[in-house]
C-alpha cells in the first residue's frame, strides 16, 4: 500500500495510525460484539467514547473548568447562524473581522438575525494580511467580537488575538490543535472537524459556561446552545462514529507531545514550503505577507498562468493530491494540517525546486 501526498484543504489527511486503530477496531469494539456505528448512544461504552473525546480537549488546549464543550452537528456553517441566533441581543450589534470567504459568510448570516458591524477588513488587498490590532474598531454596543482564526483559502493566519471587552469569538475550523491557545480570552471557539480533527460530521463548541441560556426563547430547540449543553450533547444522536474518530486523533495528539510538541511540527513543515518559495527568485509567489502566513494552508502562484497550469499537472501526475487553489481564486494551495507528515512538504519541496530547474 502506498499512501498519497495529501494536501486536501478538507476533508483532509488523517494519521495512518489513527485510522489503522479504527479499522482493527470496526467490526468489534472492545469486545461488543459490534462497530461503535452500531452501539446505542446511550451505551455505556458509547458514553466512554464521549467523554474521552471531552476528556482530552480540555486537557490538550488546557480549557479552563467554566468552559463548556459541545458535539453538534450541521458544520462550522451552522455556527455562523446559532451564534446571532443565540449571543446577539435587541439592541447589540454583532461585530466581524473580514480576512476571507469564511468570515463573510458568517458575516452573512449574522445579517439575518441583527444588526452587524465589520470592525476591520483585509478585501481591498485580496484578504493577504490579518489586521494590526490596534486597527479593529468595535462598534457601539457590541455584543460579540468575531474572527476567523485560519483562513483556508487565502492562507492566512491571526498570530496574536485581539483583547476585547466583549466575548470574542473565533471560527478555528482550520488550525484549532494546532498551537496552545489562550482560552480564557476566549467568548466561544468552534471548529468543523474535517481539518485538524478527525472526519467530516461532527463540530466542536468550546464556550464559556455564562454565555449559555441567555437566548430568545423561540428560537429552534436544535439551534439553542442551552439544549446540548443540558444534555451532554446528548439531546438527539449525536454523530458516533465521528466523536469516535475524533477521540482517536486527540489520543494520537497527545502520543506525539501535545499541541506544544504539534505546533512545532507545523512550524517545520511550513518552514520547508515558505522558504522554498521565498528561495524562488519570484518563480513562486506566496498570496499572504509574511507576518501573516498560514501555517495550515501555503497559498502561492506561478508567476506565469500557463506553467502554473502545467505545474498542477505535473504534480497530479507525480501523486501529489489537493494543490489546486480554491475554486473562488485559484492558484496553488497546500493544506499541511496536523496529519500531514513532514515527508509529504519535503517531496513537494523537491518536486517544486525540480519544476523550476526544467522550466525557470
Ligand atoms: C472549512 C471551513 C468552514 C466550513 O466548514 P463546514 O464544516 O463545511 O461548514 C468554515 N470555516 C473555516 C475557517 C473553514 O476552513
Amino acid at each position: 500500500m502506498k499512501r498519497a501526498y495529501n494536501f486536501n484543504a478538507g476533508p483532509s489527511a488523517l494519521p495512518l495510525a489513527v485510522l489503522e486503530k479504527a479499522q482493527k477496531e470496526l467490526v468489534d469494539f472492545q469486545n461488543t460484539g459490534m462497530s461503535v456505528m452500531e452501539l446505542s448512544h446511550r451505551s455505556k461504552e458509547y458514553e466512554a467514547v464521549h467523554n474521552r473525546a471531552k476528556e482530552l480537549l480540555y486537557e490538550l488546549l488546557q480549557i479552563p473548568e467554566n468552559y463548556d464543550i459541545l458535539f453538534l452537528q450541521g458544520g462550522a456553517s451552522t455556527q455562523f447562524s446559532m451564534i446571532p441566533m443565540n449571543l446577539l441581543q435587541e439592541g447589540q450589534v454583532a461585530n466581524y473581522v473580514l480576512t476571507g470567504s469564511w468570515s463573510e459568510k458568517a458575516l452573512k448570516e449574522a445579517k439575518k438575525v441583527g444588526a452587524t458591524h465589520v470592525s476591520a477588513s483585509s478585501k481591498d488587498e485580496k484578504h493577504n494580511f490579518i489586521p494590526a490590532l490596534e486597527n479593529i474598531q468595535l462598534s457601539e454596543n457590541a455584543a460579540y467580537l468575531h474572527i476567523t482564526s485560519n483562513n483556508t483559502i487565502y492562507g492566512t493566519q491571526w498570530k496574536v488575538f485581539p483583547k476585547v471587552n466583549v466575548p470574542l469569538i473565533a471560527d478555528m475550523s482550520s488550525d484549532i490543535l494546532s498551537r496552545p491557545l489562550p482560552v480564557e480570552n476566549f467568548g466561544m471557539i468552534y471548529a468543523g472537524a474535517q481539518k485538524n480533527l478527525g472526519p467530516s460530521g461532527v463540530t466542536v463548541v468550546i464556550i464559556r459556561k455564562d454565555l449559555i441560556g441567555k437566548e430568545d426563547e423561540n428560537i429552534p430547540t436544535m439551534l439553542k446552545y442551552s439544549t446540548h449543553a443540558e444534555k451532554n450533547s446528548l439531546y438527539n444522536t449525536p454523530p458516533t462514529f465521528g466523536i469516535y474518530m475524533l477521540s482517536l486523533v486527540l489520543e494520537w495528539v497527545k502520543e506525539q507531545g501535545g499541541v506544544k510538541a504539534i505546533e512545532k511540527a507545523n512550524e517545520e513543515k511550513a518552514a520547508i514550503l515558505y522558504d522554498a518559495i521565498d528561495a524562488s527568485n519570484g518563480f513562486y509567489i506566496g498570496h499572504a505577507k509574511e507576518d501573516s502566513r498560514s501555517l495550515m494552508n501555503v497559498t502561492f502562484n506561478l508567476s506565469d498562468s500557463e506553467l502554473e497550469k502545467q505545474f498542477l499537472q505535473e504534480a497530479k501526475e507525480k501523486g501529489f493530491v489537493g494543490l489546486n487553489g480554491h475554486r473562488s481564486i485559484g492558484g496553488c494551495r497546500a493544506s499541511i494540517y496536523n496529519a500531514v507528515p513532514k515527508e509529504a512538504c519535503i517531496a513537494l519541496r523537491d518536486f517544486m525546486i525540480e519544476f523550476q530547474k526544467q522550466h525557470g
